[in-house]
């Protein structure tokens, strides 16, 4: 690590799109410091997660691929390496763009590390943004709190990859934040190990309907009940949330909590040929402010004692699961709901909806919009609005200027926190990734050319910058 003070590129925040901001940032030539809070990097991805699933979303339900660049270099590093097993495109998932590409989120995390190396990206770690530097408008570098005091870092562009916008909002930045009872709970992931998947596989053959419908939508129940009993290995499943029965009588029973629903995501060790679940759904604090500290506490505490519960209840009540034990938890509770930033652009309903085209396309999406997580049994619901997809089985485009906060100069914004409507924020993984990759390269382009992000926004800059995403394979045309 070289100790230097000054910086082309910093980037506030080491989560997937901290860590895909500043490869990219330094891959175009901008010395690049990445600075983090904790002493690992990766966020939700590996060191709050597991999340339920992580390369996820990556094609359309015609079954083009629509997402690549980092997400794809990484999982094909991956799958080299026997961490990561290859998209899976069977039978019962098919038709769908809810389909999986595995990795192992432990080494995803190793990965990350190495490739920091490999790109010259300087570290930080260990270390609070606690405030920008800024002239007038203009940002001009973070101040930063750690066990050697407070600390000042110039830069000529700075790119907030916290999550929770804290750094943004300190800039000033416009955001939108729901009232605290509207926002999505928040939850503390866990993974189970020692499960006989082969009575689990068994109990879900025997009882199909227990399970939320995955792949095609036009399915008959029927037709998918087939599909499931033709698995053969429960990993084809991917993610098997509902359990209603089980559950329900866990309730009357008093073993169950009103709070979450019953499931798991399967996460595979491609080298090992083992499984384990993953469960995001079993704790969830509902009436938490990403911006209050008290309620974050209570949120963990809470949490806390809803993973007893599930865990107690899988054993109990979840065929498989008599002998499981928890094996990995998130250090924290990370949250699902926030403020989003106010850009130039905001990404909403209607761009889904219409698979809308912008001039400045930075990547692709097809996640629908107005799904919420929701603090009942149900774990998730529609939004009062409902859920829309875009039409024809395709995409929507995610444009340049919804990473450009509104106002204020030399900031770029990538990660959960985008400028979004609510019904379509942009915080799923592949997402974050998308919008890191973008952020990393825009602020090089800014640097090499002396010029601001908004001033980037400029047709002849986009089109740079879409040559440069494009030379990284990030997927701008050429799909419905
Ligand atoms: C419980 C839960 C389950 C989820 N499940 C899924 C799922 O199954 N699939 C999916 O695709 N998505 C899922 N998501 C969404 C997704 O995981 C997150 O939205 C995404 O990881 C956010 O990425 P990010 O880079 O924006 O932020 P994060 O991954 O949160 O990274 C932010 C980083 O910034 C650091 N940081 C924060 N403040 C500062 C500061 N002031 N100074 C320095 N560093 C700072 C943090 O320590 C962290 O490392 C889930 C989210 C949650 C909360």
């Amino acid at each position: 690590m070289v100790r230097d003070y000054k910086y082309d590129v910093i980037v506030c925040g080491g989560g997937t799109s901290g860590v895909s901001a500043a490869i990219a940032a330094a891959r175009g030539g901008a010395k690049t410091l990445l600075i983090e809070r904790l002493g690992a990097l990766g966020g939700q991805m590996n060191v709050f997660g597991p999340p339920g699933f992580s390369y996820a979303y990556l094609y359309n339900e015609a079954g083009e691929r629509v997402i690549d660049g980092f997400i794809g270099e990484t999982h094909e590093r991956l799958l080299k390496e026997n961490h990561a097993r290859p998209t899976d495109m069977n039978a019962y998932r098919s038709g769908s763009d809810y389909i999986f590409s595995f990795v192992d989120p432990e080494w995803w995390g190793l990965l990350i590390y190495e490739m920091m190396t490999e790109n010259n990206v300087n570290l930080l770690l260990h270390s609070l943004v606690v405030d920008v530097i800024k002239d007038g408008s203009g940002i001009h570098g973070v101040v930063v709190e750690n066990a050697a005091g407070r600390q000042y870092f110039e830069a000529k562009v700075v790119i907030e990859c916290t999550g929770e916008g804290d750094i943004a909002v300190r800039a000033g930045c416009e955001y939108e934040l729901l009232p605290r009872e509207e926002n999505e709970p928040h939850t503390v992931c866990f993974t189970l190990d020692g499960i006989n998947w082969d009575e689990t596989l068994a109990y879900i053959k025997a009882h199909p309907d227990q399970i939320l419908p995955r792949g095609d939508m036009d399915r008959t129940p029927e037709e998918r009940y087939e599909l499931i009993r033709n698995v053969k290995d429960i990993a084809e499943l991917g993610d098997m949330l509902g359990f209603f029965d089980i559950m329900n009588e866990a309730i009357k029973n008093g073993d169950w909590h009103p709070y979450a629903g019953m499931g798991f995501f399967i996460g595979p060790k491609p080298d090992g040929n083992h499984l384990q679940a993953h469960c995001q759904h079993s704790a969830q604090v509902p009436n938490l402010w990403s911006c209050d500290p008290w309620d974050l506490t209570y949120g963990e505490v809470e949490n806390r004692r809803q993973i007893k519960i599930a865990v107690n209840a899988f054993r109990k009540y979840m065929p498989g699961f008599q002998n499981a034990y928890l094996t990995k938890m998130g250090i924290e509770m990370r949250l699902r709901d926030g403020r989003r930033i106010m850009g130039d652009y905001v990404l909403g309903w209607d761009d889904v909806a219409e698979g809308r085209r912008h001039f400045d396309c930075i990547g692709k999406s097809t996640f629908s919009a107005g799904a919420v997580h929701v603090a009942d049994n149900r774990t998730i619901a529609a939004s009062a609005k409902g859920t829309v997809k875009p039409p024809n089985k395709g995409t929507y485009d995610l444009p340049y200027r919804m990473l450009v906060p509104r106002k204020i100069e030399n900031l770029l914004i990538a990660g959960k926190h985008v400028s979004a409507e609510r019904c379509a924020y942009q915080r799923f993984l592949q997402e974050t990734m998308v919008s890191g990759q973008a952020a990393g390269a825009a602020a090089a382009l800014c640097v090499k050319h002396g010029v601001t992000p908004r001033q980037l926004e400029a047709e002849n800059y986009i089109k740079e910058l879409q040559d440069v995403l494009r030379s990284q394979r990030v997927i701008l045309d050429g799909v419905r």
